[in-house]
């Protein structure tokens, strides 16, 4: 199995998991942007966003409720969070498995890098 982030689902590698169900895992990211730096992933390989269409809509919705709970048990809901989905190279995406970045915790910028 060659994906990395089908490792972390597998337990193959190591990650520090906050959340875990059959659908979801929720991980701190090895290399944080911010304060708080979860990915949040979908347990089943899809290689990006641009793979998902209405069929996956219950696993889009349960992945955003899992970044909500998350957002409020690490303190970052009421000041604010950014939720991130890079699709392909120029938006930066270097795993090809689907992941939801959560960041906090810290003022950002916009428009992004
Ligand atoms: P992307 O650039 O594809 O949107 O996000 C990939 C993220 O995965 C990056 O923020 C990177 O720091 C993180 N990452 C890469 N390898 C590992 C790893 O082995 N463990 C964890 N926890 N995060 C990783
Ligand atoms: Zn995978």
């Amino acid at each position: 199995m060659a994906c990395l982030f089908c490792r972390i689902v597998s337990g193959e590698i190591p990650a520090q998991v906050v959340y875990r169900d059959p659908e979801v895992i929720a991980f701190r990211d090895i290399n944080p942007q911010a304060p708080v730096h979860l990915l949040i992933v979908p347990t089943r390989h899809v290689e990006s966003i641009s793979e998902v269409g209405s069929a996956d809509a219950p696993l889009l919705g349960q992945t955003i409720e899992v970044a909500n709970d998350l957002a409020r048990q690490e303190g970052i809901a009421e000041s604010g969070y950014r939720i991130v989905i890079n699709c392909g190279p120029n938006a930066g995406q270097t795993v090809a498995h689907l992941h939801f970045h959560l960041l906090g915790g810290r003022p950002m910028s916009w428009p992004p890098g």
